[in-house]
């Protein structure tokens, strides 16, 4: 991944400095407004990551210890944690061999009398099924949370992800294909908890410091829960503002040249592709290997040719963190971070360096003698 950063973001980075307001103030408020139309909800909370945002997202729901919430462990390891802040208990699920996500029947078997909400993610950008995902935890009160750290611009039955979601997050960190250096964003249609989200993020202020500034006032804020410091700052929005209005040309970019590695490695390696009822933004490119391949071998296969492809979606039940936490079997989770591998992709490549990957890929299977698949 490269990020795809130009003069404009450092211009409109420099004028928020100039502008003597740095921090959350009326350039994040326009960043929110921009990116929620742009995802389909009404109202945006920008964070300052997506790990805080989802966080925040279980907390207001008030979720917290003796609750269990249900991830996949095939994520990265922030979707797990944030469960872990509030005090309730994360419950692996595994995924689909398809798309690398949740499913109304990979969820079904673990959910109990304590589960309050599912948080499923929209792996490396592809969409998860989540209306199946509703149909199955509406009926028993409980939540779906989206992680969408990676799903901007990605659609769900025609419609941008994020459309219709209960609670989404999103990152903007700069492995995302929109980044602000670090950032994140609250999506919601609910009024009451987008208030009650920009309280959250601001020590649980009455008034924000931006509206307390603007209104001229000697109005004394209030501190009305405890509450925590996530915002974002306005040179950070404002980055924000130039990076969405380039995410249609992004994706764009990244659908082509996904289609054409496809097309490439067709009869070498399976690859990620649209799920039937959606369009992923193809945020990470990755193949699976042959039965019986070494990761680590095609790795450096792959690193002597001058490629620096990296390991498929980590596991977050096999990490240290995670050590002794309990789970049913999730066969497909680690048989997915085993045997898959994240391509280099990224707006800027030319085809020739495409050529270089897919060359680069064939030749390393062929001399560790791993079967090509048909
Ligand atoms: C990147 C990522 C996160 C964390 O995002 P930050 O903005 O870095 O906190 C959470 N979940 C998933 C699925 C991610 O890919």
């Amino acid at each position: 991944m490269r990020p795809l950063l130009g003069e404009e973001e450092a211009l409109a980075a420099a004028e928020a400095v100039r502008s003597g307001w740095v921090a959350q103030g009326p350039r994040v408020r326009e960043f929110e407004e921009a990116f929620a139309a742009s995802v389909g909800a009404q109202h945006g909370v920008a964070v300052s990551s997506c790990t805080t945002g989802l966080h925040l997202a279980v907390h207001v729901l008030g979720i917290g210890p003796g609750d269990e919430v249900v991830v996949p462990s095939l994520s990265f390891i922030a979707t797990a944690n944030a469960v872990r802040y509030t005090g309730a208990t994360p419950v692996f699920a595994d995924v689909e061999v398809e798309t690398g996500n949740l499913s109304a029947s990979t969820v079904e078997p673990v959910l109990t009398e304590r589960t309050r909400a599912v948080m499923v993610v929209h792996q490396a950008g592809v969409p998860a099924d989540v209306d199946a995902l509703k149909a199955l935890c509406e009926p028993r009160g409980i939540a779906v949370i989206e992680d969408a750290a990676c799903a901007a611009g990605s659609t769900y039955k025609g419609k941008p992800v994020g459309t219709d979601a209960l609670l989404a997050a999103w990152s903007f960190h700069p492995r995302k294909l929109l980044t602000t250096g670090e950032g994140g964003m609250v999506t919601t249609d609910d009024p009451e908890w987008a208030v009650r989200l920009k309280r959250l993020r601001e020590h649980g202020m009455s008034v924000s410091a931006a509206d307390r500034h603007n209104g001229g006032s000697a109005a004394i804020e209030q501190y009305l829960e405890t509450a925590f410091n996530y915002r974002m700052t306005d040179i950070q929005a404002a980055v924000g503002l130039v990076q969405l209005s380039k995410l249609d040309a992004i994706i764009a970019r990244r659908r082509e040249l996904a289609a054409r590695y496809q097309e490439l490695l067709d009869g070498v390696v399976e690859t990620v592709r649209d799920p039937e009822y959606g369009t992923t933004n193809y945020q990470s490119f990755w193949v699976w290997l042959p039965e019986g391949a070494d990761r680590q071998e095609v790795l450096a296969g792959l690193a002597e040719r001058g490629v620096s492809a990296r390991r498929g979606i980590m596991a977050s039940h096999l990490e240290p963190a995670y050590e002794g936490h309990p789970s049913v079997a999730l066969p497909v989770t680690e048989a997915f971070t085993a045997r898959t591998l994240i391509l280099p992709l990224f707006h800027d490549m030319t085809e020739s360096e495409q050529d270089t990957v897919v060359s680069a890929l064939s030749e390393t299977l062929h001399t560790l003698h791993l079967t090509v698949r048909g």
